[in-house]
């Protein structure tokens, strides 16, 4: 039997990392399988909707390419895809529970159930429904139907007996039917609850394998007493752990900073994050930690997901994403800057949008082994594109470089000056430009940090940037010269 497999998310918001988690596990073992990966909207809580849910989740999904097999954007033979779109195929299947005796109505009052629900707190008790309406006669249940009253359907669950279920990640998971709520199948409004609808969506999408978030355990034991009350095939089921954030928080699904649209606006890079994810809670029993995606179908292995939960860290992440920008080909890095700055943040690509290739290319050049993020790229780039920021005392006076005073700072730019202007060979190349800068410098017999630091200063203004002769190498004698002059006259 081939392979399905599906991700049912609640629209309700951004896309939790967590979740993206469970995607990529779902995807992985798909995609090593030869099967299906499905797309589901779960959105029968309309009070929980949110708007734009859908449309950024497609877009997350399209952003780090872990694109389902069939959905909404993509239909096959199993749609629709909504479950609200599904209202009469709920109601196909829960008459034929309330046929066979597997469920019943229950005309409890919100009022009853909540009185019920303090009394068993105050004792201390599990809050579990009564059965009051389960052992209703058939006639008074009828009278009650005829008469128009409200009611929900729950399902009847097995007396005296044990539900198990074997989870792929946690092993055999039995508990007594005792322990089982009699829970709601189908609402007053007519739409079914979470446990109903997910049963036989994933029944009639022909769904093999369940891969989920650890959290859905407790509820299993509902699912599997419908499968078996429909006398269907039941799936395999795999909980993969939680995450928990670093400082021990469980990642919050509320907590904005978790959602993989502000890592991508973070301008984490989609390979990075989904390399870092594929290790929160996969073992790949190995030191190596690079992945690319198709080494990750290749390696993955579900019976290596581990039960212990997995802390989230922001700054590990960022360790492999700044991997993964060292790594590319400056060309190809700048087209995913410009890819990233066009969605993210276009008034800074129109700001540099005519300076030549060539001037970029070689300041991410130098800058790459800087980036954690894309993001690094403005703050770090800012000064190459515009004229420096007035001068800064504090900064281009360095004692501990012997730059003193000012008057110091002055006679050190001098030097750089006089190098830039009066060498007669051409300064293009790295190796030239330090060894000439070197032989210089030593022939005045002053130090390299002494002349060094305030020409860094002077050509960038910043706290923090490549060092002089790199800068140097970038701008080119001229506008080196031009920026150092700029400098001079304002001391
Ligand atoms: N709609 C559920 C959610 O939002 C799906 C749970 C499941 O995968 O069964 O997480």
């Amino acid at each position: 039997m081939s392979i399905v497999t599906r991700f049912a998310p609640s629209p309700t918001g951004y896309v939790h990392i967590g979740s993206l988690r469970t995607v990529l596990y779902n995807y992985l073992y798909t995609k090593q399988n030869d099967g299906k990966f499905m797309l589901r909207i779960e959105d029968t809580d309309q009070t929980r909707l949110v708007e734009g849910s859908v449309e950024n989740l497609m877009q997350v999904l399209a952003s780090v390419g872990l694109i389902p097999d069939e959905g909404p954007n993509n239909p096959g033979d199993k749609g629709p895809y909504f479950q609200s779109e599904r209202l009469d195929i709920y109601q196909e299947y829960i008459k034929k529970l309330l046929d066979d005796d597997k469920a019943y109505y229950c005309f409890c009052s919100s009022k009853r159930l909540t009185q019920l629900r303090e009394e068993q707190q105050s004792l201390g008790l599990p809050t579990k429904y009564d059965k009051k309406c389960r052992f209703c006669s058939p006639e008074e249940t009828q009278e009650k139907l005829d008469a128009k009253q409200p009611y929900t359907i729950r399902l009847k669950v097995p007396e005296n007996t044990e539900i198990s279920f074997v989870d792929a990640v946690k092993g055999k998971i039995t508990i007594p039917s005792k322990d089982v709520d009699e829970q709601v199948l189908m609402k007053t409004d007519g739409f079914p609850t979470y446990h109903f609808a997910v049963v036989v969506d994933d029944h009639l999408m022909g769904v093999t394998d369940i891969i989920r978030w650890d959290e859905w355990v407790p509820s299993t034991p509902k699912h599997v007493l419908l499968y078996q009350a429909f006398d269907w095939q039941m799936p395999t089921f795999s909980h993969v752990p939680p995450l928990l954030w670093a400082g021990w928080k469980k990642l919050s699904k509320r907590t904005g900073d978790v959602s993989v649209e502000s890592f991508l606006q973070k301008w984490f890079l989609p390979e990075a994050i989904l390399n870092y994810i594929s290790l929160l809670g996969w073992n790949p029993k190995t030191t190596e930690e690079i992945f690319s995606l198709s080494e990750l179908i290749e390696r993955f292995k579900l019976s290596d997901v581990h039960k212990a939960w997995a802390i989230f860290e922001e700054e590990r992440m960022e360790w492999f994403n700044a991997h993964y920008i060292k790594s590319y080909e400056t060309a190809t890095l700048w087209n995913k800057i410009k890819t990233y700055l066009g969605r993210y943040d276009s008034e800074y690509l129109e700001e540099i949008k005519d300076a030549p290739e060539d001037y970029i290319l070689k300041i991410l050049d130098e800058l790459k082994t800087r980036m954690k993020k894309l993001e690094d790229f403005k703050p770090l780039t800012q000064f190459f594109f515009h004229d420096v920021a007035d001068l800064d005392s504090d900064l281009i006076v360095n004692p501990k470089m012997k730059v003193a005073s000012l008057a110091e700072a002055k006679k050190s730019l001098q030097v750089t000056l006089d190098i830039l202007e009066n060498r007669e060979n051409k300064l293009e190349t790295p190796e030239e430009i330090k060894n000439t800068f070197i032989e210089e410098i030593k022939n005045r017999e002053m130090k390299n940090g002494q002349v060094l630091w305030p020409t860094r200063v002077a050509l960038s203004m910043e706290q923090f940037s490549p060092w002089a002769l790199e800068l140097i190498f970038i701008f080119g004698r001229e506008k080196s010269i031009e920026r150092i002059q700029k400098v001079l006259k304002q001391i």
